[in-house]
């Protein structure tokens, strides 16, 4: 029994705090705060309404860090669940840090002016949390999240060494607008538009955005999309912590109407992150077209179909080579039912909440600062399967990808 404080009321918030309050037997206790008080009040009661629970709210600006330090010390959680957005991540972090409170987050850190994102910042409180007998778990939603536990699971079960490593993440959902993004669209954009790395040989290597595609054909009647090679923060640890990958890349599918508007956008500068000057006040681009977007979270009644995110391992095994294939298939208008948002914010929130709660639990506990393929994936692959994502494995799946 535990008490635990959110922090972020958006898409993904949204469903950590249903899911949460879906166990009361591990989460007695919750709040739910954001810089948007409204909408952490708006949550709270569709939790009444839906899960029958009673859930706190509160206001706060996570970038400022004695405001997280007194809201912290007033409710004396547990646990911060951060999911705001990356960039304040470091300034919970430090208020964590401030009143001995452990951390849990589902994305890495990003400076606001500088498209990056890296671990660098986040591992550099390793020794902080460790001398604090503190821990923070990092990048608990699905990619980043359940795909790392993926790999050390189909690792752990099946190889003695892995070699290569697909992260194939497709969204086969509709919302029938013509351009909108399924989770924050300022990050989102961000993460899609950056420069294209995927690891070779000991090393990564850069492409442009979205050089390289193919086609791929999802189990169990999903569809066949193209998926597009990008970047994505989760092969920063993974190489990191599986030395013996000679290559490791990460796929997602787009639509064409999605990448031409995008193509559009940034040609003319709306997705420049820098201010600009207009009418006598700075605006940044980027941000005033979030303005302009339809919000992520009201997608979920509109939005049909299917997510299939999966990771493709190769290696050996008794000296013989091997293929593994293990995959979550979720879709959009059950989880619509059941938290009232599509898929993309289900399964990132749901990997949120398993996170927390095997911290609570102690099955994950460490002192210092981790990425979650460092934890034994057993517990949570289990938990994956109750709470409403569950897998499934292919050996020797028949597809070749580039
Ligand atoms: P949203 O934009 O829908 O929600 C973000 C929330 O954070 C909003 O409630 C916003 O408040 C709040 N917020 C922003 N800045 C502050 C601040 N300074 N102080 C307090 N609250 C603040 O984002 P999503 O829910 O879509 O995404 C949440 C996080 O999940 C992001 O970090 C995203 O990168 C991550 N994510 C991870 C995925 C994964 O698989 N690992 C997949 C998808 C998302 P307000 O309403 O006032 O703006």
């Amino acid at each position: 029994m535990a008490k635990v404080l959110i922090i972020g009321a958006g898409g993904v918030g949204q469903v950590v705090a249903h899911k949460c309050a879906q166990l009361p037997e591990v989460f007695s206790d919750i709040t739910l705060a954001s810089r948007t008080e409204s909408k952490c009040k708006k949550i709270a009661e569709q939790i009444r309404e839906k899960q029958g629970r009673v859930i706190s709210t509160a206001q706060v600006d996570a970038d400022n860090v004695p405001e997280l330090v007194a809201l912290i010390l007033k409710l004396k959680p547990e646990l911060v669940i951060n999911v705001a957005l990356p960039y304040q991540d470091l300034t919970i972090m430090d208020a964590c840090l401030e009143t001995g409170v452990n951390y849990l987050d589902t994305a890495n850190y990003e400076p606001l002016d500088n498209a990056k994102f890296e671990y660098k910042w986040q591992w550099a409180y390793q020794d902080k949390f460790t001398k604090a007998n503190l821990m923070a778990l990092l990048g608990s939603g699905f990619d980043p999240g359940a795909t790392n536990v993926f790999t050390a699971w189909i690792a752990k079960h099946y190889f003695d060494e892995i070699h290569t490593l697909d992260i194939i993440d497709v969204n086969g959902g509709n919302h029938g607008y013509p351009f909108a993004t399924n989770f924050n669209p300022e990050i989102n954009i961000r993460e899609v538009t950056a420069e294209c790395k995927h690891w070779e040989n000991g090393e990564f290597v850069v492409t442009p955005p979205m050089s390289l595609k193919q086609s791929f054909t999802c189990p169990d009647a999903v569809g066949t999309y193209n998926i597009y090679r990008m970047y994505h923060e989760e092969l920063e640890s993974l190489t990191k912590n599986f030395p013996t990958l000679k290559k490791a890349q990460f796929w997602m599918s787009f639509g064409e109407s999605y990448l031409k508007h995008l193509e559009v956008l940034g040609n003319v500068g709306m997705t420049r992150i820098d201010p600009v000057e207009f009418q006598g006040q700075q605006i940044v681009p980027i941000q005033f077209l979030k303005a302009l977007l339809p919000d992520p979270s009201t997608l979920g009644p509109r939005t049909t179909g299917k997510t299939c995110i999966g990771c493709h391992v190769t290696g050996l095994k008794d000296g013989k080579p091997r293929k593994i294939f293990v995959y979550q298939i979720s879709d959009h208008q059950t989880c619509y039912r059941e938290v009232l948002s599509q898929a993309i914010s289900y399964t990132t929130g749901v990997p949120a909440m398993i996170g927390a709660k095997l911290m609570i639990e102690k099955k994950w506990a460490k002192p210092g600062v981790w990425n979650m393929e460092q934890m034994e994936p057993d517990p949570f692959m289990a938990d994956m399967n109750l709470y409403g994502l569950p897998w499934q494995v292919i050996e020797e799946p028949g597809f070749n990808l580039v």
